[in-house]
């Protein structure tokens, strides 16, 4: 057994000391799931640049690849179901980091990391989604809660979901970014109602959202009331990231069982082919090898525009490979017979056919940003081409042609 130092100076080889420690006193192959995510949590090893209390030692951000690294070679369990768990630690987590209280981190951040509570995301409204700012839902105050009236829409998960980042309209007479609020929604609330959305795989991943009187304390807010879209800009960078800047490795994506099916079927090869698979491999590498920059840019740092990139990069690639799998299965990669009714929390890439990868990716450039947005990101804030005209920038939300 190690000797963690007690204090002092957190470099890599004494996190490494302490996780040691923690996996002698909690073997994971004794230990139940939950029981080892929670005393991780507790131990400040979940995310070690998050303050002590909140999961975290006050550590340099960059030391918590360390600390992965560590937990993953002696075999500790990492928190469950990256898929159902994306929303909840990839972007409310972190937004919860830099705009909560003390009482939000306390509540929120462990019953998350263990996942034990899943989160969804009630952004998208019928009538905002790239212009997310121009978004109804409405949210007024009576003493100390808010009354929120609205619809969002493609909600994913939120049919598994004890809570919800919620933006709401609290100013009507403002700008229409200015007037907004972040909340966390109680999606257990009466007045919250979810409806599935059936989507082109047969499954019904997202929801319509129907939110009816539904009472939301003030400490349940997040951040400063009317500056909810600052705060939902760090949840949409994280998101970014989380859907697009998975780590693989070397063939571990969709380019794996692409190249895998060239090599078990000869039948299958020719120039043409072949042509195509080695652009897109050479694509998935390149693209793999920017998110491992990323990765490392993130750790020292927060996300930027390198995760429009990241994600943009990701949704196109997934959409060309699974086409090239289609086309190297003929006839069997038509044959997508199971529609059945599905209520999944995410999208299960890795054990579903073809057909369903081809399906699913389709909606890769939407999700999460589509892929003209994430372009005209990465054209205004990386190459300094001139911005979109904004004709309403200062005009009152309620003056806006609806
Ligand atoms: C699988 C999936 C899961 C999702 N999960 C969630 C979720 O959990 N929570 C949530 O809140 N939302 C979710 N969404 C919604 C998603 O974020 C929105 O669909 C997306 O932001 C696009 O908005 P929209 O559908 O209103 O399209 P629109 O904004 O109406 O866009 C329609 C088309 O016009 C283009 N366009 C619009 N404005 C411009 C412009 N200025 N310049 C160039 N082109 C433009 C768009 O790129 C797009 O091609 C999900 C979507 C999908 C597909």
């Amino acid at each position: 057994m190690t000797t963690a130092p007690a204090g002092g100076r957190l470099d890599a080889a004494a996190l490494r000391a302490r996780v040691a420690d923690f996996v002698a006193a909690h073997d994971p192959a004794t230990t139940d799931q939950s029981e080892f995510l929670a005393a991780r949590f507790d131990a400040g090893l979940a995310w070690v640049h998050f303050p002590e209390g909140a999961g975290g030692l006050g550590a340099p951000r960059a030391l918590q690849v360390v600390v992965d690294k560590e937990f993953a070679r002696l075999g500790a369990p990492v928190p469950a179901g990256r898929e159902r768990l994306v929303i909840g630690l990839g972007m409310a987590a972190p937004t919860i980091l830099a705009f909560g209280t003390p009482e939000q981190r306390e509540r929120f951040l462990k019953p998350l990391y263990t996942g034990e509570e899943v989160w969804c995301q009630l952004f998208s409204e019928p009538g905002a989604g790239s212009d997310l700012a121009a978004l109804g839902t409405r949210a007024v105050r009576d003493g100390d809660a808010w009354v929120v009236n609205g619809q969002k829409v493609w909600t994913s998960g939120a049919h598994a979901a004890r809570w919800g980042i919620l933006i709401a309209r609290t100013d009507p007479d403002v700008p229409k970014h200015r007037g907004i609020t972040y909340f966390v929604c109680d999606m257990s609330d009466p007045g919250v109602d979810v409806r599935p959305l059936r989507q082109m795989t047969g499954e019904a991943e997202f929801n319509e959202v129907y939110l009816t009187d539904v009472r939301i304390p003030d400490a349940h807010r997040l951040g400063e009331v009317g500056d909810g879209w600052r705060v939902a800009q760090t949840t949409l960078m994280n998101e970014r990231v989380s859907i697009g800047g998975h780590a693989e490795p070397r063939e571990g994506g969709l380019i794996g069982v692409v190249a895998d099916i060239w090599r078990d079927r000869p039948q299958a090869r020719t120039p043409g082919m072949h042509d195509a698979l080695l652009r897109l491999w050479v694509e998935a590498e390149a693209a793999r090898l920017t998110k491992e920059r990323l990765r490392q840019q993130l750790a020292i740092g927060q996300p930027g525009p390198e995760g429009s990139a990241a994600k943009l990069s990701f949704a196109e690639l997934n959409q060309r490979i699974s086409g090239l799998e289609l086309e190297l299965l003929g006839g069997e990669g038509l044959t997508y017979d199971d529609w059945t009714f599905r209520r999944p929390e995410g999208a299960d890439f890795r054990s579903r056919v073809a057909g369903f990868h081809y399906l699913r990716s389709k909606g890769n450039s939407i999700e999460g940003g589509t892929s003209e947005i994430l372009r005209n990101i990465i054209a205004e804030r990386v190459l300094g081409l001139p911005g979109e005209v904004r004709v309403d920038k200062d005009v009152a939300w309620k003056d806006l042609p609806k």
